[in-house]
């Protein structure tokens, strides 16, 4: 078989299953950056895996799995063609757990390094880190990437051996990445990520929310990624229900809150209805909506910690509303012209003592 085929086949396999004709190409995605969406070429090295986790298409016992492998050259140099034809920026390298894990984080990192090395690619670089891969491998993988992952799944150990059995959140995930974290701090320009599974084992939002709350607090990560669940065929999870997409959404806003805005569980407990986040509403709305005690307040007194958690105000408003309060006393909505959601933040704030809400406004 040779490279146009297998990578047609990883293609299918890697989730982008379409059909006809398929190439490296088809495995390009475009990923959000605060810089736009940015082409990135997602691939992986192996879709051979040892393990066997209920929710995955690659797990051991699939039948319907075709098993293929990609040698670090031939990823290293389909690579660098879309590259040098502008059609990508950087590499997502993933990959099934074949053999020993650091056998497979050897592939994985001398990809990076043939790209690094050989061909003197500087640009974005991200390395998936196998669970229960060694913390050296952890470490070159660190070296060569611009950014590391390592997928938490769920949010407690019991459902982790339910889901994913082998895997530990605690003695592996957790491990690694503390130890990342310690040795990005010293790097500029490295970064981490994980990502957690939203609906595979009946999990609420209260414990994903813990979790978030407990990576952030602790350590320096850039996301936390979540994927609503959806069922693949072939697996013992085949006829259960796709998870609602809106409830991936929402817990990004909360995970938005925590990072950037200083909300905690503690803040979000009033808005849970058995244990999970309201889908028709975003989490500060429903938040402030909870708290009428805090609100209406004034906008020409109120600090910036306070503006920024008014449904509406992100942190540029809250700066702009300030600027324009050194101008002059905000007495009119005519005073906050030009700026976004106005209707909205109208409901949660008065105006030099007045209130401008008009219920009739507000969706
Ligand atoms: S280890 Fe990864 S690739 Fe293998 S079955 Fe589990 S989720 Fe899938």
């Amino acid at each position: 078989m040779d490279l146009q085929q297998r990578i047609r086949l990883m293609s299918r396999l890697a989730g982008f299953e379409r059909d006809g004709e398929l190439n490296f190409e088809d495995c390009i995605f475009h990923a959000s950056t605060p810089r736009g969406k940015v082409p990135i070429l997602k691939l992986m090295q192996t879709t051979m895996c040892d393990k066997n986790c209920v929710y995955c298409a690659f797990r051991r016992d699939r039948d319907e799995t075709i098993r293929m492998a990609l040698k670090p050259e031939e990823v290293a140099r389909g690579f660098m063609e879309l590259y040098r034809a502008g059609k990508v920026k950087g590499l997502f390298l993933s990959s099934g757990i074949f053999g020993n894990p650091d056998f497979t984080m050897e592939k994985m990192i001398d990809t990076a390094k043939i790209l690094r090395e050989k061909y003197g690619f500087k640009g974005y670089v991200h390395l998936k880190l196998m669970p229960g891969a060694s913390l050296q491998s952890v470490e070159e993988a660190v070296k060569v990437a611009d950014r590391v992952s390592i997928n938490l799944e769920t949010s407690k150990e019991e459902r982790l051996r339910r889901i994913a059995k082998g895997k530990s959140i605690l003695k592996d995930m957790l491990q690694k990445i503390e130890y990342v974290d310690r040795f990005i701090r010293e790097r500029k320009g490295k970064s981490q990520i994980t990502q957690m599974m939203v609906g595979v084992d009946e999990e609420k939002d209260e414990e994903i929310i813990k979790v978030v709350e407990f990576l952030n607090r602790r350590f320096k990560l850039s996301r936390v990624y979540f994927s609503a669940f959806f069922p693949v065929k072939g697996t013992p999870l085949e006829s259960k229900n796709p998870e609602n997409p809106w409830r991936e959404h929402r817990l990004y806003q909360v995970d938005f809150l925590v990072r950037e805005y200083g909300f905690g569980m503690d803040d979000f407990k009033k808005i849970l209805r058995d244990g999970n986040l309201p889908l028709e509403k975003d989490p500060k709305t429903a938040w402030a909506e909870a708290n009428p005690h805090l609100f209406p307040i004034e906008i020409n007194t109120a600090d910036y910690e306070t503006l920024i958690r008014v449904p509406g105000i992100g942190k540029e408003t809250a700066k702009e509303i300030l600027r324009r309060r050194q101008e002059k006393r905000i007495s009119s909505p005519s005073d906050l012209r030009g700026i976004r959601n106005l209707t909205k933040i109208l409901k949660f704030t008065l105006l030099n003592g007045k209130s401008f809400y008009q219920r009739s406004l507000i969706a």
